[in-house]
């Protein structure tokens, strides 16, 4: 499983998982990815550190 918000693998037992109103339900690693997500509502391709930022960095590179 990986974390909703930089997409960094979640061990079974860790994590947080977060279920919306709508039946969306999103994981996260920490609480940081929590609080970027859902409080901030920013977007991991614009965040640097999160793995979907350098996904489509290098994917615009070539
Ligand atoms: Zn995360």
């Amino acid at each position: 499983m990986n974390c909703s918000f930089c997409g960094k693998e979640i061990k079974k037992g860790t994590g947080i998982m977060f279920v919306k109103k709508d039946g969306t339900t999103f994981n996260f690693c920490s609480r940081k990815c929590e609080k970027n997500l859902l409080k901030l509502k920013r977007n991991p391709r614009n965040t640097k550190w999160t793995n979907e930022y350098h996904k489509i960095k290098k994917g615009t590179k070539k």
